[in-house]
């Protein structure tokens, strides 16, 4: 340990937060309980400060952070959608909350029953025949999918179906999740209009294939009408079609997945059913599967026997386990009420809602912005600055960077990788027609800047509490400690929107 005293900005010698009670134990030396190597010498050097001065510590830093409940959070393919209270207070029901999880399951067969009809909701949402709940993630769902992918394929003795095809504007965990579950990857071109292009998806297809893994709508936003041809050419050739459903919430009550013919969809509940998320979780990645591949699921499976919510175990051919326990239990709970509270009709309104406002926003927006695939969109809709890089250097980032100064997050960047400079907006269906237009003044004014002061955008952001960040060693290197005699991190001066220099 380094010699230097560390100093704190904060609290001084004696300052108490808390105050313990008296023990009602019979104390004994730590050295009764522990080895003594492990004891240390001296005191620890931690602040020492008031309740006041401790909450205001942890109140500032949360307000340095942007999150949906503060700003408006367009990120696109990620779906940050408002996170209805009413979610949160089901999942505090203590009845939930408290249940251990590795109680007994005829302890909780109330738990059992709503995962037995979050599964069912699931089915009758994505045209599946069975769920899975276990999966914690959407990347953590595409790997199970493609699991139970590769046990159909050698139980019909076809294992050597080794390749999975991927379209070239599928979000990255496909191609990462195929080579986990140790598949070879094929990219699959997209045509002119955004799609799949049939003749080479054709020209790829050979009895090698195992799936094709799909977004639809896909990472562009538009919605590949050819699908069902699709399906018919995969399944001709013996392959498998998986459903990356994590933009599940373009489609709800409006179409199916199981319909169009994909044998394997997986949902982001912490997309689609507005489950909290960001900063790598808790997630909920379910799968469903058509029926022929109902035998490969983890297992075990909640079920309902003689009136009975029971676990049951998933069979001979199950993949097994792919999670400890019930998976994260609290994002199903939320899910659940989420789907329950908005109902048949109110899910397809929730797609419908969403669609309109991409296209609202996207309309008000192709005049300045370079929208490569000009075509009613989904639930979202990728625009490009390469025009804008093309006549005044400025680029994706440098936008994305003063959209931060007007309190709003920025879109997804640099994604899909078949746009360049690419753009991607994702309003949300929870938005207001206000909440849109103010954004849309934004991008507008943006562009305006753009054409008359470029070097300005170039130094954006400059309202947030840290400034531009060099963005390869914010990733590789982050600073993420406190570190003694630092200068503070102090907003800089808030620079009113509108500026003129
Ligand atoms: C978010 C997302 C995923 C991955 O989901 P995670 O829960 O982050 O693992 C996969 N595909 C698409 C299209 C997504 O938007």
């Amino acid at each position: 340990m380094s010699t230097e005293p560390l100093i704190f900005t904060l609290g001084a010698p004696g300052r108490r937060a808390a105050t313990m009670p008296s023990w009602d134990i019979p104390e004994r030396p730590l050295s009764d309980l522990l080895p003594a190597e492990a004891l240390r010498q001296d005191l620890a050097p931690l602040p020492e400060v008031s309740e006041i001065e401790i909450v205001r510590h942890y109140t500032h830093l949360a307000q340095r952070n942007f999150s949906v409940d503060s700003g408006f959070y367009p990120l696109g393919s990620c779906t940050m959608k408002y996170n209805p209270k009413l979610n949160e207070d089901m999942a505090s029901l203590p009845g939930f909350a408290r249940i251990h999880p590795l109680q007994d399951p005829a302890t909780v067969p109330g738990a059992i029953q709503l995962m037995y009809e979050l599964e069912e909701m699931l089915a009758e949402i994505s045209g599946m025949e069975r769920v899975t709940l276990q999966p914690a993630a959407g990347a953590h769902g595409e790997i199970t999918g493609l699991m139970i992918i590769k046990a159909y394929h050698a139980h019909r003795g076809e294992g050597h179906r080794n390749i999975v095809l991927i379209p070239d504007g599928a979000h990255g965990t496909n191609p990462a999740s195929a080579t986990l579950a140790d598949f070879e990857i094929r990219e699959v071109r997209s045509d002119g209009r955004g799609g799949v292009d049939l003749d080479h998806l054709r020209e790829m297809l050979d009895d090698r294939v195992a799936a094709l893994m799909m977004t639809n709508p896909n990472t562009l936003g538009v919605f590949d009408e050819h699908i069902v041809e699709i399906a018919r050419m995969v399944h001709e050739r013996g392959g498998q079609l998986y459903y990356d459903g994590a933009n599940a919430n373009a489609i709800l009550g409006l179409a199916r997945p199981g319909d169009m013919g994909f044998d394997v969809v997986h949902f982001n509940l912490h997309k689609t059913c507005s489950t909290p998320h960001g900063g790598g979780g808790p997630g909920a990645g379910p799968i469903g599967v058509a029926s022929h591949l109902v035998p490969f699921l983890p297992g075990p499976l909640p079920a309902l026997e003689q009136g009975e919510y029971v676990m049951r175990d998933a069979g001979p051919h199950s993949i097994g386990r792919v999670r400890a326990n019930h998976g994260n239990f609290l994002v199903l709970v939320r899910a659940y009420t989420y789907l329950r509270f908005n109902g048949p009709d109110g899910l397809r309104q929730v797609s419908e809602n969403a669609i309109l406002n991409a296209n609202y926003v996207m309309h008000a927006l192709k005049d300045l912005y370079y929208l490569p695939f000009d075509r009613t969109c989904m639930h979202e809709f990728v625009l490009s600055a390469s025009r804008f890089k093309a006549d005044y250097g400025v680029t994706a980032t440098d936008i994305a960077k003063r959209i931060l100064d007007f309190g709003i997050h920025a879109p997804t960047n640099y994604f899909p990788l078949i746009v360049q400079e690419a753009i991607m907006i994702e309003p949300t269906e929870t938005e207001t027609r206000e909440q849109l237009d103010t954004f849309i003044a934004v991008m507008r004014q943006i562009a305006e800047e753009a054409r008359t002061d470029p070097a300005y955008l170039k130094g954006a952001p400059y309202t947030t509490p840290v400034g531009r960040l060099d963005l390869t060693l914010a990733a590789r290197k982050p600073r993420l400690r406190w570190e003694p005699n630092q200068e503070p991190l102090m907003p800089a001066k808030p620079v009113p929107v509108g500026h003129s220099h």
